[in-house]
């Protein structure tokens, strides 16, 4: 039985989907005004690994996690490039992307851009204003009466007191001490340069947390099974995504808010705004594999915080080396049969694993059960045990494991560094006019900045020294 903990509750409950068998879970997306760094892909990579958890519990999981290409600070990003907003985000769009497969993290079914929804957005502020919950400010900017809805601050759990009715906030991110009225639409001023919609509500342009909102009841309907973010996100956005939604529907927008802690480096949260961050470009330019990477992320338990270090990092190398080095293993063995033994160990150690999942996803307890199996059968290998047939079976088990790992078997093609890039295609042009020396010589610079390259008969191929 599978138990969720629930910010709503601050408990772990059963976990029960509306319709028996499929799931309903929408995910926060990047705001794109910049590149994602790994403190954010920890929150996509915990995601991950609760829609590959449920997907190994037989649900059929529909997950829509938006783009939030226009807001406050793409923008102010955009404009400050002097580029318009478009082509600003879909640098960042296509680096999501990119660095979201390297980390093996599964597709969603649907990625809903803010920019392609406004005509949505304005329908839903509309039914906002009619239904007495919105009311239009002297700059044209239309605001969310917070006193209308009479559970405000249920998630986030605010006394009522520190609600200052009639005040109003009209940046998309602001603290708990100001739970003011929001802007769900922000009437055009001159910061906001071309970006603007000219709409039955006016001119302007939405609010971040209206986004949420329309997107997510578009695609999953008034009610979802589950909605998650990082833990960032409870106050102010998922706060008011559940008075908007619940103002206009009068049904309950969410059953479970699952919510992801930090990212931590020396004490203090990895942050764009701290200057404290990596991307996963940066840790791949230092040398470091996609796997590790994700091991990394995702190996703490997601409601704890996990401290960034390089030592961790190095750690959570060894940690994929060891699983990948049993599964070669396995594929050599061909021992002595290692009989009931084996047999038993298999069962307790399937059970431990999915037990361990099923209590709120605690991947800590579940890896532990795992290396221990490894050491085990390890062992059993070395005193010339485990047959071809039973190693074939284990190794069937541990690629069954990763199916949630997703940190076994074949490694995804990695981003090289620019430089390196460019010099293997210097080294194709050498080649292709024949100039073998000018090829050897680059392939040795290469080389030395710590790259192998193979030349197949599908092209270039290169891997990293170990
Ligand atoms: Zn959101």
């Amino acid at each position: 039985m599978l138990r969720l903990f629930n910010t709503m509750s601050r408990k772990k409950e059963k976990f029960v989907p509306l319709e028996q068998g499929k799931v309903k879970m929408y995910t926060c997306g990047p705001t794109v005004w910049d590149y994602a760094h790994i403190g954010n892909f920890r929150t996509y990579v915990f995601q991950d690994l609760l829609r590959r958890w449920l997907e190994y519990r037989s649900y059929t999981v529909t997950q829509v996690m938006n783009l939030t290409d226009v807001d406050d600070r793409t923008i102010k990003a955009s404009r400050e490039r002097g580029v318009p907003l478009g082509v600003h985000t879909k640098q960042y769009i296509d680096a999501f992307f990119e660095h979201k497969r390297l980390l093996n993290i599964e597709e969603a079914e649907v990625y809903p851009r803010a920019t392609e929804h406004v005509n949505e957005m304005v329908e839903f502020v509309k039914k906002l204003m009619e239904k007495g919950y919105a009311y239009r400010a002297e700059d044209g900017s239309i605001y969310y009466d917070i006193s209308k809805f009479k559970d405000y601050g249920k998630l986030s759990k605010m006394r009522l007191y520190e609600l200052k009715p009639g005040a109003r906030v009209k940046v998309d991110t602001y603290e708990k001490e100001q739970a003011w009225d929001f802007a769900l639409w922000k009437a055009w001023d001159e910061t906001d340069g071309d970006v603007f919609w000219e709409t039955e509500i006016g001119k302007g342009r939405p609010g971040w947390h209206l986004e949420c909102s329309v997107m997510s009841m578009k695609y999953l309907g008034d009610t979802l099974d589950i909605h998650s973010g990082g833990v960032d996100l409870i106050f102010p956005h998922h706060e008011n995504e559940i008075a908007q939604s619940e103002a206009v529907t009068g049904q309950r927008f969410v059953n479970y808010w699952l919510h992801g802690e930090y990212l931590m480096v020396e004490g203090e949260r990895m942050a764009k705004h701290l200057g404290n961050y990596y991307t996963l470009k940066d840790l791949l330019d230092k040398g470091y594999n996609t796997r590790a990477v994700r091991y990394l992320l995702m190996s703490t338990h997601y409601r704890q915080q996990l401290n960034f270090t390089f030592d961790s990092l190095k750690a959570a190398e060894k940690a994929v080396e060891r699983l990948n080095i049993f599964l070669e293993r396995l594929t050599e063995t061909n021992g002595k049969t290692a009989g009931q033994e084996l047999k038993k160990l298999m069962t307790a150690t399937r059970k431990d694993f999915e037990t361990a999942l099923d209590d709120d996803l605690n991947i800590t307890k579940a890896l532990a059960s795992l290396f221990d199996f490894v050491r085990d059968v390890n062992r059993m290998i070395d005193q010339g045990e485990v047959n071809r047939k039973e190693a074939e079976a284990v190794r069937d088990m541990m690629m069954r494991f990763d199916r949630i790992l997703a940190v076994m078997g074949e490694v995804k093609k990695e981003l090289l560094p620019k430089d390196i890039e460019d010099l293997i295609q210097k080294r194709e042009t050498a080649r292709e006019a024949k100039d073998w020396k000018t090829a050897d010589e680059i392939r040795q610079r290469i080389y030395e900045k710590g790259i192998i390259l193979e030349d197949t008969a599908t092209g270039v191929k290169w891997r990293r020294k170990s």
